[in-house]
């Protein structure tokens, strides 16, 4: 069917969406992370972007919160635009899991491959694969480089958050020497977990992530600064690893229930595409059980429902002014 929404829908509808879940309260913010324990659980912001560069922002849009496990949506881009689909998925694979993003269970089971560049495991091999290897200067500045290019600005490491991070991820070690055992790191093993660290303590603004989930949505073409940063044909594969893996062990709830892949992260936000027609980000950082955004959840879905969208919809939808 052909739908046709025009932008104050899609303004009033963020607008609505925002002023009705304000005040949803649940859920607690992550803390085996120290630094993200004290962020201030009050804050919420609602971010579109559609592919003409438009942008709709509502609430705490420009406060920059830890990126954590969306990093490892920007990260696989970088891997898929220096290897590209075939080696990626030979190299570190596509398939969810089932078990916790942190699983050590989960590399024994599947020692083959580390299952999906969006879990840790896997995400900390993308990091080892990043061109120039052995090079870690060179490395960092490819990665955020490449942040910078899918949100349309730069972004920088909340040194505070790093520090707290380096300093309590036994986890990640264990998951990257493991790994190694497997011959799973394709470079120097500090290296590729630091890398992985601090990626995920990158300070991103919810406007940032929309323009990012935009630019995957537009086939790598970021609207806003019309740079094309990666190939087309990289796009299906990035939003399949967002489908099958973004939110946890309740990724299959989530894309039942909201309709639209998104990956989220235990900083509070979550970023969603809609191929072809918009990118949706929101924070607050209050996250559920299985480390989701309550708020954030909320308010995409609340979009979702009011605009009547849905990726498997099958609707042709057309944006008009
Ligand atoms: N830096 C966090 C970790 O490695 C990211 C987790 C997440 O957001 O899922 O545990």
């Amino acid at each position: 069917m052909d739908k046709k929404i025009s932008k104050a829908q899609i303004r009033s509808a963020v607008e609505e969406a925002y002023a009705e879940c304000k005040d949803i309260t649940g859920g607690h913010n992550a803390d085996y992370i120290p630094f993200l324990a004290n962020i201030n659980p009050n804050l919420f912001g609602l971010s579109v972007t559609l592919l003409d560069g438009t942008t709709v922002n509502v609430g705490d849009t420009e406060y920059k919160f830890g990126i954590e496990s969306v990093s490892k949506v920007l990260t696989a881009i970088l891997v898929l635009r220096q290897y590209g689909a075939e080696a990626v998925l030979k190299q570190i694979g596509a398939d969810a899991t089932g078990l916790p993003f942190n699983s050590i269970f989960a590399i024994l089971l599947e020692k083959d491959h580390p299952s999906t560049p969006l879990v840790n495991a896997g995400a900390i091999t993308a990091c080892s694969m990043v061109e120039p290897k052995g090079d870690s200067w060179g490395k960092w500045e490819a990665i955020i480089n490449n942040f910078t290019a899918l949100c349309g600005s730069p972004a920088q490491v909340i040194d505070e958050l790093y520090k707290s991070e380096s300093d309590t991820n036994f986890n990640n070690r264990s998951i990257a020497w493991l790994l190694k055992t497997y011959n799973r790191i394709y470079d120097d093993v500090p290296m590729s977990l630091d890398l992985y660290t601090r990626q995920c303590s990158v300070g991103i603004t919810a406007s940032q992530l929309s323009i990012c989930a935009a630019t995957i949505a537009n086939k790598g073409l970021n609207p806003v600064t019309k740079e094309q940063v990666f190939d087309a044909v990289l796009a299906p594969k990035i939003t399949t690893l967002i489908s099958t893996v973004g939110f946890y062990q309740t990724t299959g709830d989530w894309l039942y229930t909201s309709g639209i892949p998104a990956k989220s992260g235990v900083g509070g936000g979550v970023l969603g595409v809609l191929p072809g027609v918009m990118g949706i980000s929101a924070f607050a950082p209050p996250l559920d059980e299985a480390g989701n955004s309550v708020k954030a959840q909320a308010a995409i879905k609340a979009v979702m429902k009011k605009l009547e969208l849905g990726v498997f919809n099958g609707d042709r939808v057309t944006i008009i002014d």
